[in-house]
């Protein structure tokens, strides 16, 4: 026990290292999301975020998009619990047999306009779990996708960058 309470006192303390993007780069990108996001739909982006059979990395980044450093709410981007009140369909991983039908539920329980954005190597074409007998492959196999975000997985930073090229006119 005092061994351990020694430890305690001489360990440095165990935090994780920042992200690589900086607090005013972020600002800028929120920002920049917020402001077309309003200047296309007329209010914050609406986001449902569908799990097709991911190992759950992907939902850890996509989670922290939440937390204290990136806290997006702030820029008005929101995610909801129902495809009905969703303006992005945000897909990871591979899609599953399991939940191809959800997903193109889904995708036909959400109103127009609507865009669909897969996130994650697996989304592509299956990833590392494209072989097994239960994948039927990536999201665009099932559902029209607008836009692919690479990762495995993407950092916050790269689905904020995303989002905005999403809704940024071309
Ligand atoms: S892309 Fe990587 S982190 Fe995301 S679901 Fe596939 S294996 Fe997991």
């Amino acid at each position: 026990m005092r061994k351990l309470l020694f430890q305690g006192l001489v360990r440095p303390p165990f935090t994780e290292v920042a992200p690589a993007i900086s607090a005013e780069e972020l600002a800028e990108l929120s920002a920049r999301l917020d402001a077309v996001a309003r200047r296309r739909l007329g209010r914050g982006l609406a986001i449902r975020q569908v799990d097709a059979g991911s190992c759950n990395g992907c939902e850890l980044e996509i989670h922290a998009l939440h937390n204290a450093f990136y806290d997006l709410e702030r820029f008005g981007l929101r995610f909801v619990a129902s495809p009905r009140h969703a303006d992005v369909l945000l897909v990871t991983g591979p899609v599953t047999k399991n939940m191809a039908e959800a997903l193109a539920r889904t995708y036909e329980a959400t109103p127009e306009p609507k865009w669909v954005v897969s996130a994650g190597a697996c989304a592509l074409d299956g990833g590392i779990f494209a072989p097994s007998y239960a994948v039927v492959g990536g999201v665009g196999q099932v559902i029209p996708v607008d836009l692919h975000i690479p990762g495995c997985p993407p950092t916050p930073a790269d689905l904020l960058k995303g989002l905005v090229s999403l809704l940024e006119p071309r």
